[in-house]
């Protein structure tokens, strides 16, 4: 039975935010419910499958202790979720021997244009149809990452039990939430802020708010939020002050979920 191990469950620029000195920040440095580093997810299991490596992949490592990953998926292109690789092609070089590394098609060439000085061949595969890990069925699809692109995210299905990990989204079109997120057993979404302030023409990522009005979201069995900033504070959540449904609850580093 594979656990979910949440290695990392802030958005891309970490709790506390290096540069800022707010409540939630000050909080983080000293006590740490709020601390976060950058969203990554282990599926630990027969083998150790991990989706994401950003910049702090190697203190997430240290801190869960572990010694193997066996194989990695990528959401997408961006520093918060790939620049652990150099550790990572590494470890594969040094130690392991071989390590598949995988990412949708389109985000592929984005991910090599990142680590050039890699010589390796074919390092970076597509993830393949067909790709099964821990008796579930692994597929990708393509969500918009508003003002900043595109992402995916990655779907695991078995016979009685489906989930989702979905980390950075917005405005998700209905087609690809009807035909891949409803009535799923478990979403683990990304959520930046509680509630965020900006115009959309500069955000990337859901807010808690918008979240909980998803279909996705609603029709899920239990949903996580990962991938949050300094604007979401746990402590409220967890003293009653912010309220969330009972099937939905934070992330926090470190936490494990079993799947079947
Ligand atoms: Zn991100
Ligand atoms: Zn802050």
């Amino acid at each position: 039975m594979p656990e979910l191990v949440f290695m990392g469950t802030s958005d891309s620029k970490g709790v506390p935010r290096y540069y800022c000195e707010c409540e939630i920040c000050t909080e983080a440095r000293k006590t740490g419910v709020n601390r976060r580093t950058r969203s990554s997810l282990l599926i630990q299991g027969e083998q150790n499958t991990l989706i994401d490596a950003g910049p702090d992949f190697h203190a997430q490592t240290t801190r869960e202790g572990f010694t193997e990953i066996h194989q990695l998926l990528i959401t997408h292109a961006h520093n918060d979720h790939v620049l652990g690789l150099g550790d990572l092609l590494d470890y594969r070089i040094y130690a392991r021997g071989d390590l598949p590394m995988y990412a949708p098609e389109e985000v592929i060439p984005m991910v090599k244009a990142r680590f050039s000085y890699v010589k390796l061949p074919d390092w970076l595969k597509p993830v393949a149809s067909g790709l099964q890990l821990e008796g579930y069925q692994v597929s990708t699809f393509g969500v918009p990452h508003g003002a900043n692109g595109f992402s995916y995210a990655y779907r695991f299905d078995r016979p009685d039990f489906s989930w989702v990990y979905c980390p950075d989204s917005i405005n998700i079109p209905e087609e690809t939430e009807q035909t891949h997120m409803m009535d799923l057993d478990l979403l683990i979404l990304g959520t930046s802020f509680w509630q965020e302030p900006y115009p959309m023409q500069y955000r990337s990522v859901y807010d808690i708010q918008e979240a909980l009005q998803l279909a996705a979201v609603k029709s899920a069995k239990q949903v996580i939020f990962t991938h949050m900033s300094h604007d979401i504070d746990a402590r409220r959540v967890s003293k009653g002050e912010a309220r969330l449904p009972d099937r939905v609850r934070l992330a926090f580093d470190g936490m494990r979920a079993r799947v079947p």
